[in-house]
């Protein structure tokens, strides 16, 4: 008998919702990284075993029946993707399915500077990048590790090999560098690139666990403001982000406050994470173990229609507000 996939919840959903439309597919290509972000992750992290690691043609294999069943767009992250080997590869292969899907990926940029060239040339087409602050030992005190030049080179080079409409992402923790806010938009304005702000996401597995000084979205955009000398809204998109024009030069920033606004109603994604789970939320929402479905390699395609199907139901009308799981596991 061919394998099939499981479905597992936290708390089981009273009943089936209406379907979902899902264009959007966020795919962990591992929970690996090189830093230790303490809002990320706990210290002493225990990563999954490689072999339980999709490989790269299992993952094109669930994105090809996803593309065919509406995925316009597919996000890699992780942990960190680019510790992932040959990474350009899996993107080029993405870049061979049928439409083809936007690939675009999220990464802290430690190793663009070796690998953004080849990243363009397999036909990446967006880049994000996490930067919280701009000063070396703060860095080292957010992310557990040294960094800050290897980042900021990675970021010159992704700007170098042509990833124009780069964004960096910043998420803003109370007392710890929400006094950069200033700082990182003038380094975004002064390279073309689009600030966005993050509120910190509370999870029970990482440093602060629900306890951190989270900078809600109203202070974010007065810190902006005050700096920026006033922000107009646009029109709210599909993404996560409120966006924003700046009334002295017109460029875009953006705030994303999966906490004080919670953008679920609109929200079009799911999740596959490293070891091969489908999950509808980054929060709680249901998943489908689809590894053993996939790893088969046979008739994989009616399985996957079934789970893209559930998740589409399942998916909560809005987040409960904390994650159970870790970020760099659930590809944040
Ligand atoms: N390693 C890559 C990076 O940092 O860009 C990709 C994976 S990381 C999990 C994706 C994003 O999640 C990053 O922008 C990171 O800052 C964000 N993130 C991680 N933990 C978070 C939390 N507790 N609250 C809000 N954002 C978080
Ligand atoms: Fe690594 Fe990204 Fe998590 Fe930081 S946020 S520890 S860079 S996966």
């Amino acid at each position: 008998m061919a394998p099939t996939s499981t479905i597992r919840h936290a708390t089981p959903p009273e009943g089936l919702g209406a379907p979902r439309e899902i264009s959007y597919l966020r795919v962990s290509v591992t929970d690996r990284c090189n830093l230790r972000c303490a809002y990320c992750m706990p210290e002493d992290q225990v990563f999954f075993d490689r072999s339980d690691l999709l490989t790269f043609e299992e993952i094109v294999a669930t994105a090809r029946v996803l593309v065919e069943h509406g995925v316009r767009k597919i996000r890699l992250t992780g942990g960190e993707p680019l510790v992932r080997r040959d990474l350009s590869k899996l993107v080029a292969m993405l870049k061979r399915l049928p439409g083809p899907p936007q690939v675009a990926m999220t990464t802290n940029a430690m190793l663009l500077g070796r690998q953004a060239g080849a990243l363009r040339d397999a036909g990446l087409d967006r880049l994000n990048v996490s930067l919280d602050t701009l000063d070396p030992e703060r860095f080292e005190r957010m992310a557990r590790r040294p960094g800050l030049p290897e980042a900021l080179a990675g970021i010159d080079a992704a700007l170098t090999a042509g990833f124009g409409r780069t964004k960096i992402n910043t998420v803003v923790m109370g007392g710890v560098n929400d006094d950069e806010i200033g700082d990182l938009l003038d380094f975004g304005a002064e390279r073309g690139i689009e600030s966005r702000f993050i509120e910190f996401m509370p999870l029970t597995s990482n440093q602060y666990g629900i306890d951190a000084e989270r900078v809600p979205l109203a202070e974010i955009r007065r810190r902006v403001e005050e700096h920026v000398g006033g922000l107009v809204a646009r029109p709210r998109g599909s993404g996560p982000a409120e966006t924003y024009s700046r009334r002295d030069t017109g460029g875009k920033v953006g705030i994303i406050a999966a906490i004080s606004l919670p953008f679920c109603e609109t929200c079009n994604r799911i999740r596959l994470t490293a070891t091969g789970v489908l999950r509808s939320c980054l929060f709680e929402g249901g998943e489908v173990v689809i590894r053993d479905l996939v790893r088969s390699g046979k008739g994989i395609e009616p399985g996957l229609v079934d789970a893209l199907d559930y998740l589409r139901r399942v998916k909560p009308p809005v987040h409960d507000g904390v994650g159970h799981v870790q970020m760099n596991q659930v590809g944040g």
